[in-house]
């Protein structure tokens, strides 16, 4: 990247003039394999199951990983080479079905490791998707908008092959969005001269997006986290909570959570973190970070030190940021009673094991952010039927799909004496096996 276009916390970007966001960086004297941790959580759950360990090693192991040199032509006219990947974990329940991440620490094995969450987290919610994941090596924020056009288009025109409603359906991720999307779309649709809205989710709504899309994920938060309280007896309308990057997810987890009763105290972006005992405004907060880029400097709120966000002494703890948040090392200081996965991965598995010893209910990634997997299949549906419906229905039929989800989890949980997330695990891997042997394999 050119020295001219690199920029710090808060600098305007040369070519787009507008406030920079600031991408977090991977801890790489952390080498922790994400892939590694979702292995692990497999293997704890397959242990507990009655399945031909020859049938698990099929199923856990990604089915195709693809790796692509994209060369993009800068604005100024010279060459820059980016790397970029797709990973179909699984296609055995349906398409697969995942995000496209544009960060600069994507890498094969963060990919593999989100692309294996997929085919779990689609089962868990028991839709007719197998699990993908996508990504390019960049920073989303260093590139014009001609550039992002170009650099999504010769992706999606390289790997054009792998993709297609009934193949492999992508869709947002961090770094990405609606306009990627539609971008994705276009491209992909030139091949046969005809519209394919369903090749991707996550699309503007004029473009064939669903409504309640957007809110998704937060919503499926929201839901499971009041569902995981009704079971733990906890009053959510006394409860007080914390949230770990105030983005999409969390700011709408917040909001929805907020809507039950709940009372936001402390919230942080990659920026820093502020608290309030009294409540934070959740609506005020959520004006004043699309406003100023930051939670810091909300009127009313003290800055906190970032980790105190994941040590307060709340009900209910969201992380909705990065993987690899809470470990070993510091599971020990969370003091929440229901920690919320909105992020994937935010909880490793040496991490898990100290929380369900401290009696923290975790209700897992593949369970707790599925909202949006289970709202971008509406999508494809609406897609694939030219009908589409209003946000009441979405919401409606999300809110079933979640409240199933949650009820098979708890069951296998309390049936086998574990936890959610093994729980989850187990109610994933046993759909996956039970489509896998019902198809037979073919050799
Ligand atoms: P987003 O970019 O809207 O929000 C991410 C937030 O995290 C931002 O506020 C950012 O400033 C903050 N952040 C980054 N690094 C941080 C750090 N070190 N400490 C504190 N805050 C930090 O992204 P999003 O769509 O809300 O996604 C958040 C997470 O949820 C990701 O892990 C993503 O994979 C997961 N997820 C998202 C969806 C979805 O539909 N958007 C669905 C499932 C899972």
């Amino acid at each position: 990247m050119a020295e001219s276009k690199r920029s710090r916390r808060g600098e305007r970007t040369p070519k787009t003039g507008h406030s920079r966001a600031i991408v977090q960086r991977r801890d790489r004297s952390m080498p922790v394999s994400v892939f590694g941790n979702v292995m692990k959580q497999f293997d704890a759950a397959a242990r507990k199951l009655k399945i031909d360990p020859k049938l698990l090693e099929f199923i856990k192991v990604p089915r195709r990983s693809t790796i692509v040199k994209l060369p993009l032509q800068m604005d100024d006219g010279s060459f820059k080479m980016f790397t970029g990947y797709r990973v179909q974990h699984s296609i055995a329940r349906g398409p697969a079905k995942g995000g496209i991440r544009y960060h600069p620490d994507v890498t094969l094995d963060e990919v593999q490791a989100l692309a294996s969450w997929m085919t779990w987290k689609s089962a868990v919610v028991n839709i007719p998707f197998g699990g993908g994941k996508g990504g390019i090596m960049c920073d989303p924020h260093q590139l014009s908008e001609g550039e992002l056009e170009r650099l999504t288009r010769r992706y999606a025109a390289d790997l054009n092959d792998l993709f297609g409603p009934d193949v492999d359906v992508p869709a947002p991720d961090v770094g990405t969005g609606p306009r990627v999307m539609g971008w994705f779309m276009d491209t992909y649709s030139m091949k046969g001269s005809h519209s394919v809205p369903g090749v991707v989710t996550g699309k503007p709504l004029v473009l064939g997006g669903s409504r309640g899309r957007a809110e998704a994920t937060g919503r499926g938060v929201m839901l499971t986290t009041r569902e995981a309280a009704r079971h733990l007896k906890l009053d959510l309308t006394t409860a007080t909570a914390s949230v770990q990057g105030f983005g999409n997810v969390g700011s709408v987890s917040a909001r929805l959570l907020g809507e039950l009763g709940v009372r936001l105290t402390h919230a942080s972006d990659v920026t820093g973190a502020i608290y309030n005992p009294d409540g934070l405004n959740i609506d005020a907060l959520t004006d004043h970070v699309a406003r100023k880029k930051s939670v810091l400097g909300f009127p009313g709120a003290k800055k906190a030190k970032p980790n105190d966000i994941l040590y307060a002494d709340v009900d209910i703890l969201v992380p909705a940021a990065l993987e690899n948040q809470i470990t070993g090392k510091n599971a020990h200081r969370v003091r929440c009673r229901i920690l919320a996965e909105g992020a994937n991965g935010p909880v490793t598995p040496e991490a898990d094991a100290i929380l369900d010893k401290n009696r923290v209910c975790v209700v897992p990634d593949i369970l707790c952010n599925a909202g949006g997997v289970t709202v971008s299949y509406f999508e494809w549906v609406q897609n694939r039927i030219g009908y589409f419906w209003t946000e009441d229905e979405v919401n409606r039929r999300l809110e079933e799909k979640m409240i199933a989800a949650f009820d098979d989890v708890l069951r296998m949980a309390v049936n086998n004496k574990t936890t959610l997330r093994i729980g989850a695990f187990m109610v994933a891997i046993s759909r996956v096996a039970e489509v896998v042997q019902l198809r037979g394999i073919y050799s």
